[in-house]
């Protein structure tokens, strides 16, 4: 059976790390460092996102400002509050929560921050810094970031030589994974919904990652012997067995049978799911290092 790979205990590592740092700096006599969570109307799984934010952001020592407005608010009114937390020297990170309601242009909103307070790292400066493989001041998205942390764990830094497989092409996981991967000596294949003979390409992965959004596509019989699965989808389904009404979360990976023949596997929950936050705070925390003219710690 599969090593499981723990997303909570690697994420809780993370974090603590980066409270560690947090008082180095300041002990240093520069400002903690500032996140500012900004969320446009009241969809209910957004606000569980950005308590869960604004909390880990405290526990890790920073400064957290959240900005709740209401769900008419304009265009013209988020990209000022956007102005004013790029001004800020007390922000170091500035996280608008999508998705955004239909009036807004998302893309213009994140534009809009500045690059170098973009943690989330979906500004064009910093997928540009991805894609030429600037990483000295780069900020990457948090889920693959914190993806290549658990394969990291497995496999170690160096994954020369390794072929990659990513399901998935979207702007905020399947590429920027594929990108970190490549530049970590992966031979990359980028998969997605128009790639024929998939399970014989996911047969040819060392490292298969799935970022799909389609419950359990990814078969035991897709995945290589002693190959490294990270799952990130996450799927709510229907659970009869639990009760009339009742769910339960599954990844793009059908885990039972991917477990018994890969090396190691994420979980689904449990697996990438923590590390997405706790990359976030990492990403806060080398923001600030940078605004204070030191090397982003490692
Ligand atoms: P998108 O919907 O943006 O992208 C899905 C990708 O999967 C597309 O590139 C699509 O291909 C491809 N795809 C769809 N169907 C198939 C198929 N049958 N065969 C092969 N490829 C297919 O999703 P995201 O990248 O935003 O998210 C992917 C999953 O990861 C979701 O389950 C999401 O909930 C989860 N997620 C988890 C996070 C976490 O914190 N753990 C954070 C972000 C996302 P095409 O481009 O051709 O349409």
């Amino acid at each position: 059976m599969a090593e499981v790979i723990d997303g909570k205990s690697v994420a809780a590592d993370v974090v603590r790390r980066v409270k560690e740092l947090t008082a180095e700096l300041v002990a240093k006599g520069t400002r903690q460092p500032g996140l500012a969570v900004v969320i446009v109307g009241e969809d209910p799984a957004s606000q569980v996102y950005v308590a869960s934010k604004s909390r880990t952001a405290k526990e890790c020592g920073f400064h957290s400002l959240q900005h709740t407005l209401p769900a008419d608010t304009s265009e013209q009114e988020l990209l000022a509050v956007i102005g004013e937390l790029n001004a800020d020297p007390a922000i170091n990170g500035i996280l608008v929560q999508l998705p955004l309601p239909r009036h807004v242009d998302a893309g213009k909103v994140i534009q809009t921050i500045a690059p170098e307070k973009d943690v989330d790292g979906f500004h064009f400066i910093n997928v540009g810094k991805l894609g030429t493989g600037e990483l000295v001041t780069a900020f990457v998205p948090c889920t693959p970031a914190g993806s290549m942390l658990l394969i990291e764990r497995v496999r170690g830094k160096d994954l020369s030589g390794l072929n990659a497989v990513v399901v998935g092409r979207s702007n905020i996981v399947g590429k920027p994974m594929a990108n970190l991967l490549l530049a970590a000596n992966c031979t990359v294949t980028i998969a997605h919904s128009r790639t024929r003979d998939l399970p014989a390409l996911a047969r040819t992965a060392d490292i298969l990652v799935a970022a799909v959004g389609r419950p359990e596509m990814v078969k035991g019989d897709w995945v290589k012997p002693g190959a490294t699965v990270i799952d990130v989808g996450i799927n709510r389904i229907a659970a009869p067995e639990r009760g009339e009404g009742k769910t339960r979360l599954v990844g793009d990976v059908a885990y039972a049978e991917a477990a018994k023949t890969a090396g190691a596997i994420t979980p689904v929950p449990g697996g990438v799911g923590p590390m997405t936050i706790a990359m976030l705070m990492a990403n806060t925390l080398a923001s600030a290092y940078l605004a204070a003219g030191l090397k982003r710690p490692s």
